[in-house]
This record gives structure tokens, C-alpha cells and sequence, in this order.
């Protein structure tokens, strides 16, 4: 069968194409890649890298994520994403994602896999030692409340409702260094 060059215009993007080029009946999915996001749940989310906060849409199968795409109808970034929030997929199953906490005591050179209840209690312990040795109610008379033997540093991965939590808990302890990473 002989393909004019107006019939592969009209058959184009059809499928019919095929048919009239080949004159057996191919499926036109056949040869086109299938979409990642073909059959998949679409989950909406803010990209956690950083303070722009740029929505992004998660494209969902049996509980694994299977592609990431900026959020056409999101004010902020109207479907773009820098190069950090495109990597996703790379970062979230990466075979060499830790997903244990690793311990180096002081001094040591190697690392120990230690449990999370672990890590918790660990780190509740220290904060307490520390703001305990280093509270001042007063300096030079006046009253502080404070401690200056603990910093924090906010992670970029947190939203706005942690962020008013991590200072809530902080100026409890009388925590004055106290700072946010999202522009980093
Ligand atoms: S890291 Fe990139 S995609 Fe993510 S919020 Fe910031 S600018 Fe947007």
C-alpha cells in the first residue's frame, strides 16, 4: 500500500498510520513508550528542599512512587521544578539511602547501627544534660531564662506548622541560637 505524504498527516497521532502503512492492525500504544503515570494515583505535595515551596504531584503505584512532576495549577511554580526537586525518584530509592540510624561515638572511627528508640533517648538525654549545666535564670541582674549550651538548626524538610513547633519547644528550653535552613 503506497503512504502519501497527506495520508500520513490525516493518520497521524491515530494509529491509523499504521494500518495503512503496514496494512496489519497495530495497536498505536505498541509503539510508544508507556507512561510512567499510566494507571497511577496522583498525590499532591510541597517539594521539602526548600523555602519556595513549590507544589509537585506524585504519581503513586502499590505504594511506590513512580513519578514526579512540577504542579501545573500551583501558584508558586506553575509546573516547573529545579533540578533538586526532579531527582526525587533518584533520592527516594537510591539502594544507598540510609535508612538506619548510624552512631559514631566521641573519639571513634567506625560507625554502630543503633534502633531509633535508641537515637530518641540518646538525644533527650543530652539535651537535658546540657540545658540543665547551662541554664541562667539571671545575667548581670537581669532576668534571661536561657541557655546558650544548645543550638538549633531547622531542617528544610519541615513545614510551617513544625517550624512553629521546633521554636515552641526550643524557647521552652531557653534556646536563643535558633535558626531555620530553608534557604540553604
Ligand atoms: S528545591 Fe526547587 S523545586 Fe523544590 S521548592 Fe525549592 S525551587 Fe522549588
Amino acid at each position: 500500500m503506497e503512504l502519501t505524504r497527506r495520508d500520513f498527516v490525516k493518520g497521524a497521532g491515530t494509529g491509523a498510520v499504521v494500518v495503512a502503512a503496514t496494512g496489519v492492525e497495530t495497536p498505536a500504544e505498541a509503539y510508544s513508550p508507556r507512561l510512567k503515570t499510566t494507571g497511577t494515583a496522583r498525590v499532591n505535595s510541597i517539594c521539602y528542599y526548600c523555602a519556595v515551596g513549590c507544589g509537585i504531584v506524585a504519581s503513586v503505584a502499590d505504594g511506590k512512587v513512580t513519578a514526579i512532576e512540577g504542579d501545573r495549577e500551583h501558584p508558586i511554580n506553575r509546573g516547573a521544578l529545579c533540578s533538586k526537586a526532579q531527582a526525587y525518584l533518584q533520592v527516594l530509592d537510591h539502594p544507598q539511602r540510609l535508612t538506619k540510624v548510624l552512631y559514631r561515638a566521641p573519639g571513634a572511627a567506625d560507625w554502630q547501627e543503633k534502633s531509633l528508640d535508641w537515637a530518641m533517648t540518646e538525644i533527650a538525654q543530652r539535651i537535658k544534660t546540657t540545658r540543665d549545666a547551662t541554664f541562667r535564670e539571671t545575667e548581670e541582674g537581669v532576668t534571661v531564662n536561657r541557655t546558650e549550651g544548645l543550638a538549633a538548626l531547622g531542617s528544610a524538610v519541615i513545614a510551617n506548622e513544625e517550624c512553629y513547633l521546633l521554636t515552641k519547644l526550643m524557647r521552652g528550653l531557653g534556646v536563643v541560637w535558633l535558626e531555620h535552613q530553608a534557604r540553604i
